[in-house]
């Protein structure tokens, strides 16, 4: 709700630039005022029982898969992103989260005995205990705009912590649905709540007494987080951008690779940090071939808006972006890159609409190669051996995930081992967010920490 005299910020759909809510951005007092509620519902949250809160949180997974057609639509209006892709890569993984949390934090986190083998030590004992760190604070990006906050933030609760959520400005109806989501399901007021706002309410949070920031967006606001928390040594988890390769191996299945490279490429419109950014075709018989099939599949591609259940690839989220990755391939373009097909911004269609483009002729002295390009343009190299690819590869400051495509599984996963990323699929890309079983997390200018799984560390270890 805005009362009048607050700054607001209005809420927009991108795939019609027509405004849809405006919510208000909030000062250092609304912030400090959810800081200290989390705080006081932390009191009486970290004491409850792993069952209890396994309880609510399948209670919340009831009324999620309850309410699943009418977020897939809010989130597809407010990002624009395709609804088949809200309900696979929005919906099924907090779902999935509640489950795998119900059934094995407890016994993941129980106490740990640890043996001192020294026998000077024999009289001594040491155990491990897992306890709760207090009020989190979230700082989402959004490109993910329920999968990557409320999936952080279900790990944080079970684990007995409280959350202030601070969702992107761009996805500010879809940050405060996700609280009312937690009011409805039953668990105490103030420990999941919402600061809306743009950066500065993302600061104002930051340098808050809370116990852990975990952020996920750019390099830049990132780097301004930790300095921002610094001042507090609170901790920081850094979720940032990436540049992800993808190596074809000359083996590589034609059909599978040009399927799995198209869809990692375009899927949520090229606006997903671990989207595939740049391919590394090592030359062999095949190359030709696959790039056809590349070209051909993305020509089929059918841009259109979210709601729209025939849409292939949505719009970008704003003119921001649109023009950022406009004139990376204008660029690229000037220093002799070729435009296999795409390539135009595309406004007769009411929206952020851009072509799904492949490049090719591109190289490392073009930011197309280099700096993280969010949306929907797939640059192709074909190289002369793995060693080039692998080097090119991790030629980047980036190193979220990659991957690397071949039939021969033991030869991919020796390439695998050389890449400097966070997670390297075979013959698959982008999938493991989704899982929360699975550690995610960046090396370089992608950041520091883990989300997800149990290397997600929203708990002390406390010795003794
Ligand atoms: P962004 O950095 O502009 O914003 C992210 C969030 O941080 C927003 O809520 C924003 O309001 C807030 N923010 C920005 N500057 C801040 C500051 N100085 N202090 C405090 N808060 C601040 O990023 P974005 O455009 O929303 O998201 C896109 C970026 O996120 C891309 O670089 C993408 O690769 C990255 N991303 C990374 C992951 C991952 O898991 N590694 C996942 C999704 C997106």
């Amino acid at each position: 709700m805005v009362t009048e005299g607050t700054p607001t910020i209005k809420c927009c759909n991108p795939s019609t630039k027509q405004v849809i809510g405006e919510v208000p951005c909030m000062g250092l007092s609304e912030v400090e005022g959810l800081v200290q509620k989390a705080a006081e519902a932390f009191e009486s949250w970290r004491l409850t029982e792993y069952h209890q809160r396994a309880r609510k949180i399948l209670k919340l997974r009831q009324i999620i898969s309850s309410k699943a057609e009418g977020l897939a639509a809010l989130i597809s209006t407010e990002i624009g992103k395709p609804m088949v892709e809200s309900y696979m890569a929005e919906l099924v993984g907090p779902l999935d989260t509640c489950v795998w949390l119900a059934d094995n934090a407890e016994r993941s986190l129980k106490e740990q005995l640890v043996h001192l083998d020294n026998p000077l030590l024999l009289t001594k004992q040491s155990i491990i205990t897992f306890e709760p760190l207090g009020v989190v604070a979230i700082i989402s990006p959004w490109n993910y705009p329920f999968a990557i906050p409320l999936m952080t933030i279900l790990m944080a609760v079970m684990t007995g912590n409280a959350v202030v959520l601070k969702p992107s400005e761009k996805s500010s109806l879809i940050g405060i649905k996700i609280a009312e989501l937690f009011e409805e399901a039953g668990f105490p007021a103030g420990l999941v709540t919402v600061a809306t706002g743009g950066s500065s309410t993302g600061a104002h949070l930051a340098g808050r007494k809370v116990q852990k920031i975990i952020f996920t967006g750019s390099v830049a606001g990132g780097s301004s987080v930790m300095a921002t928390a610094a001042a507090k040594v609170t901790p920081v988890s850094l979720e940032l951008g990436g540049k992800d390769a993808a190596i074809v191996l000359p083996d590589a299945p034609v059909d599978w690779t040009a399927c799995g490279i198209v869809w990692g490429a375009f899927t949520n419109c090229g606006q997903a940090c671990a989207s595939i950014e740049r391919v590394y075709i090592v030359k062999g018989e095949k190359a030709e071939q696959l790039i056809s099939q590349i070209v051909d599949k993305t020509k089929k591609l059918k841009l259109g808006p979210g709601l729209d259940l025939t849409t292939d690839v949505g719009p970008m989220i704003d003119g921001h972006q649109l023009a950022a990755v406009a004139k990376q391939v204008e660029q690229a373009r000037a220093s002799g890159a070729r435009i296999l097909c795409g390539g135009r911004q595309r406004d007769d269609l009411g929206g952020y609409f851009y072509e799904p483009t492949v490049l090719r002729d591109v190289n490392h002295s073009m930011a197309i190669m280099k700096e993280e390009t969010f949306g929907p343009v797939l640059p192709l190299m074909v190289v002369d051996s793995e060693d080039a690819a692998v080097e090119l590869a991790n030629d980047s400051d980036f190193g979220l995930s990659a991957s690397v495509w071949s039939s021969n599984l033991s030869r991919a996963e020796n390439v695998a081992r050389d890449l400097d990323a966070g997670t390297v699929f075979i013959n698959d890309c982008l999938f493991s967010f989704a899982c929360p079983q699975v550690p995610w997390g960046g090396m370089k200018k992608s950041g520091s920490g883990r989300s997800h799984s149990f290397f997600a560390s929203v708990e002390k270890r406390v010795g003794n």
